[in-house]
């Protein structure tokens, strides 16, 4: 995954699918406290995108879906935070241009 392939040619150290996080996070910086979830444009509602374009049938199947894959992230992101991880999310239109998940990935390497 390009996420990986950058993370290492940052330098940044991580661990995949922590299962026992919640939402296991796709990669973890364990040194930077950072959980990164990689979400897909459609099942995560990525506002904005296109590629999250609401289906156009059987809306009284897809709504109540999408609506809870988006409170199951929420839910994921809080119970990260309380656990004392700070949350990356990268989205799947995002992983089409390496500058932007580049650029994510160097804010963890900045000092807060
Ligand atoms: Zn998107």
């Amino acid at each position: 995954m390009m996420v990986r392939r950058l993370a290492h040619g940052l330098g940044l150290r991580f661990r995949l699918h922590r299962r026992d996080l919640p939402g296991t996070p796709d990669i973890v910086f364990p040194r930077q406290r950072t959980a990164v979830l990689v979400h897909g444009c459609f099942w995560h509602q990525h506002e904005g995108c296109r590629l999250a374009r609401q289906p156009k049938s059987r809306l009284d199947y897809w709504l109540p879906k999408l609506a809870r894959n988006k409170a199951r992230d929420r839910i994921a992101q809080e119970d990260l935070q309380a656990l004392g991880w700070q949350v990356l999310v990268i989205w799947e239109c995002e992983t089409k241009t390496p500058e932007i998940v580049r650029s994510k990935l160097e804010e963890l390497l900045q000092p807060s």
